[in-house]
């Protein structure tokens, strides 16, 4: 009797082993990561830059300081880098707005470049296409620089090449609201321009011809659609999501989705919770963030606003959206276009984050998971960054071509 059971352990044993055959540990995961050029496409984290008291190389947590972002916790997630952004909330289209704007563009620039140049055996920053792979030989972190919502030019498409003298790679026209350049997603009045303004079709003229990337996100569709009709090399959404998934209009839908992909571009998918799934509304979470607001403009010390925040999330805790929903966007979008045209761009300080996954530590479990679906080596290789280092090379390919002929 005791002979049988044990048979029958070994024999359920070497089942279960079978059964878990397939399935690829963290440990794994993170190990093949490691070997491959990981790029996250939207990183919010400039802003935290100039933020007194920050300290990209120090290890920081969600949970003290709603960071996402940080060199000890890249290094955990192997994260290699990505583009930085040099972020522009919507103002008002008028000289004195454009002016300010540009003012605080160009400071967050300068702090990218000065994040780099203070720590020279820590990052290097990136402005060819061939540049990460060499960067990730060397041990380094890889910094592009890429602006969300081109509001800062004002009126000025030259002024594009003072930034692009800077770094700049990648620009989206828009953010949250209709702008000089065309039309968003979000603009609670509806589309001004049905897609591009007639300054837009010029800033996607003057992209090309300098070899910046143009990015979709958070352009209306019709907006979208343009840019690839015009846009003589392939777009990126460097931070999006699937339609079919969860009807917003921070993602495009599957017509739009086979549209992008003809054209070359990419789909880096979005972690961002409120975009993923509809979540229950928290009107005294919404009311507790007012009164966050006014400290943050009366300029409270950073500690005090903190503080206020653990507090409120103490109280009425956010609710996310589940990793798996995020995995649901993401598996949709692959199935529609392919391993060649989807990537990462998970919104990270900019409002990502995911049950299971609130900062870049656990970014490994994608790589699991995608492997667990079957993608290949080579198929993460292009979603962690190859897909996007096609596009900006074929826009700097495109760029050194105008130039030669001239
Ligand atoms: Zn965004």
């Amino acid at each position: 009797m005791y002979k049988l059971n044990k048979q029958f352990v070994s024999v359920a044993l070497g089942l279960l082993m079978c059964q878990s055959a397939g399935a690829v540990t963290l440990e794994e995961a993170t190990a093949i990561q490691r070997q491959l050029v990981t790029l996250d496409t939207h990183l919010d984290t400039p802003a935290n830059l100039v933020v007194p008291g920050f300290d990209i190389l120090e290890r920081h947590s969600y949970g003290h300081d709603f960071s996402q972002v940080d060199v000890p916790r890249m290094q955990e997630g192997a994260l290699d880098g990505g583009f930085w952004a040099i972020y522009s909330p919507q103002g008002e289209l008028s000289k004195i707005g454009y002016e300010q704007s540009r003012d605080t563009a160009l400071l967050r620039a300068l702090a990218i470049r000065t994040m780099v140049t203070a720590n020279p055996e820590i990052f290097e920053f990136a402005t060819q296409a061939s540049d990460a792979q060499e960067i990730k030989k060397n041990a380094k972190h890889i910094v592009y620089m890429s602006m969300e919502n081109s509001y800062p030019l004002g009126t000025d498409i030259s002024l594009l090449e003072t930034f692009y003298k800077f770094g700049l790679r990648m620009t989206g026209p828009v953010h949250f609201k209709n702008n000089q350049f065309g039309d968003s997603s979000t603009d609670p009045d509806g589309p001004k321009w049905d897609g591009l303004s007639p300054l837009g079709e010029q800033l996607v003229v003057e992209a090309n011809r300098l070899g910046i990337v143009l990015d979709g996100s958070h352009a209306h569709d019709e907006t979208v659609k343009d840019m690839i009709r015009l846009s003589k090399t392939p777009i990126i959404l460097s931070h999006t999501g699937s339609k079919a998934i969860y009807d917003h209009p921070r993602n495009v839908d599957d017509e739009l989705l086979k549209m992008l992909a003809a054209s070359g571009g990419v789909i880096q998918m979005n972690a961002y919770s409120e975009y993923l799934e509809a979540l229950p509304a928290d009107p005294e979470r919404k009311e507790a963030f007012k009164g966050l607001m006014k400290l943050v403009k009366d300029g409270s010390d950073r500690e005090i606003i903190l503080e206020k925040r653990r507090e409120i999330e103490h109280e009425h805790p956010a609710v996310k959206a589940s990793f798996e929903v995020y995995m649901k966007h993401f598996l949709h979008a692959l199935k529609v276009v392919g391993p060649e045209h989807v990537g990462i761009g998970a919104d990270w300080d900019g409002g990502g984050g995911v049950d299971g996954m609130m900062d870049v530590v656990n970014l490994p479990m994608i790589t699991q998971r995608l492997l667990d679906e079957g993608y290949s080596k080579e198929d993460l290789a292009n979603i962690w960054g190859a897909n996007a280092l096609r596009v900006l090379q074929q826009a700097q390919d495109y760029a050194a071509n105008v130039k030669a002929k001239k």
